[in-house]
Formats: structure tokens, C-alpha cells, sequence
């Protein structure tokens, strides 16, 4: 593969978005493969292209090659791409650590949050989307409930957000009694240093705990670039892609 340019080096449109439709169908067969393997090839996972630190026109070109999904993990950004790119009809997935005081800017434009760790976190979804909903008419919010999924968490530093599993529970019944949240499962981020697949493994099982108590709780939000072949494995219904569509994301600080 050709190096990539970064974003905003006046390399041509056309470029950029022939090296985009390129990757976007390289990760496409993956997927496919990936099903195949696991028996699945009729329930291909959904895909969200991560566009975090990527510009609003890489977005308008993934819009133009039929991307509809899009995830974000900054409010900041998320709410600036969104307001610019209103014309096109994207649902904006947040998957990020979201501060409660964020609340009612994400319920002005995201379709989902995949990352809900904390009942303090769903009263303030919760009311900011009552909100919107009455002023709006938006529809209710898609809450992804994130675990945890590393064992060892304590302060080593390994930790990558989420909900001790033990949390679900608790967390699940606050979501399902807002009128304003919809349930939709729950999401992860395999742990650093070691192997994806015991944690979608595990994952998977949390997801079919959750959806014994709640049928409509399917989805499960799991599966990055360089592990999307072990989430499909284990039942991922939205992969999360950046790096492998955008390339690699400009250094920050
Ligand atoms: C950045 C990010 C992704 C995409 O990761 P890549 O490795 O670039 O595919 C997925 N999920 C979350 C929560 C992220 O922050």
C-alpha cells in the first residue's frame, strides 16, 4: 500500500477518495471472510467508520461512497463535524468517555452512545434526550452499555474504560426505564497486552446474560481495525473501524 498522505495536504479529491473506497473495500472483504469463518455470512456486522481526528471532507467523501455510519469519541469534535456535514444524513455514533456535563450537547446529534459506564451518565443522557425529543422530535437514544474486560483493573494504567460486568445489571434497568433510551446492548474495547478473542468471548456471554432480561439487548459493539476478524467470531453486531479506512490519525500534542 501507497503511503497516505495526511489530511489537508492538498492532495487531489479524487485521490483521497479512490484510496478511501479502496480500503473501505479491503476491510469489507475482511468482513466478509471473517463471517464466512464463523457461519455468519447472512449477519455481516454493521460497520461505523471512526473518523476522530479526520477532517469533515473525509467524511463528506466516506458520505459519497455510501458510508451512512460514522463514530466519533470527542463531544467537541463530533459536534463541530456535525453541524458542518447536516445536509447528508449520517448517523453519528459517540464511542467515547463522556463527561455527564456533556450530556446535552451529544443528544443534539448522536443516533447512539456506545460508551454508557454509569448511572449518573444515563439520568443525564436520559433528561438531555427528553429534552431534544419534546424541542426536536429527535427519536430516542441507542445506549450501548461499555465493560470493562480487563481482570487485572486496578491503577496500572491498562484500564480502557467501561462498567465492571458486575455493574451491567443496574445500569441496564436505569436505561430501560427511561423513555428517552432505547437498550441496545452492550460494547467493548478488547484490552491491551493480550489476546482479543477470551475478551469478545467473554463479552459475548455478558451480552447473552443481558439479553435473557432484556430480548431486544443484541447488539454488541465490538471489533477495532486490527481486531474485527475475533469480534465477528464472537457475535459482533457494529464494528468500530478507524485506522484501516482513514489511516492513521495525526499525532496529537
Ligand atoms: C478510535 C476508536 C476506534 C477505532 O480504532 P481503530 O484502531 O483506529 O480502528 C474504535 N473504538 C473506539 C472506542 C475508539 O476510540
Amino acid at each position: 500500500m501507497t503511503e497516505l498522505s495526511a489530511p489537508g495536504q492538498g492532495q487531489g479529491e479524487d485521490t483521497r477518495t479512490a484510496e478511501l473506497a479502496q480500503r473501505i473495500s479491503a476491510v469489507r472483504s475482511r468482513i466478509v471472510k471473517a463471517a464466512d469463518r464463523a457461519g455468519r455470512s447472512d449477519r455481516l456486522p454493521a460497520l461505523i467508520v471512526v473518523t476522530k481526528f479526520h477532517p469533515a471532507e473525509d467524511i463528506r467523501r466516506l458520505a459519497a461512497l455510501g458510508i451512512k455510519d460514522v463514530g466519533e469519541n470527542r463531544d467537541q469534535e463530533a459536534a463541530a463535524k456535525a453541524l458542518e456535514l447536516a445536509d447528508l444524513a449520517l448517523t453519528w455514533h459517540f464511542v467515547g468517555q463522556l463527561q455527564t456535563k456533556k450530556a446535552k450537547s451529544v443528544a443534539r446529534y448522536a443516533s447512539a452512545v456506545h460508551s454508557v459506564d454509569r448511572t449518573p451518565l444515563v439520568d443525564a443522557l436520559a433528561k438531555a434526550v427528553g429534552n431534544e425529543m419534546e424541542s426536536s422530535g429527535r427519536a430516542p437514544l441507542d445506549c450501548f452499555i461499555q465493560v470493562n474486560l480487563d481482570d487485572q483493573t486496578d491503577d496500572a494504567g491498562t484500564h480502557r474504560g467501561g462498567a465492571a460486568p458486575t455493574d451491567v445489571p443496574v445500569i441496564a434497568e436505569r436505561i430501560a426505564a427511561s423513555k428517552a433510551l432505547s437498550l441496545a446492548g452492550v460494547m467493548a474495547v478488547a484490552p491491551l497486552g493480550m489476546p482479543p478473542e477470551p475478551a469478545f468471548q467473554k463479552l459475548a456471554g455478558i451480552s447473552a446474560r443481558l439479553a435473557a432480561a432484556y430480548p431486544a439487548a443484541t447488539a454488541i459493539s465490538a471489533g477495532m481495525s486490527q481486531d474485527l476478524e475475533a469480534a465477528i467470531k464472537f457475535g459482533a453486531t457494529h464494528l468500530r473501524i478507524g485506522s484501516d479506512i482513514l489511516g492513521s490519525r495525526p499525532a496529537v500534542g
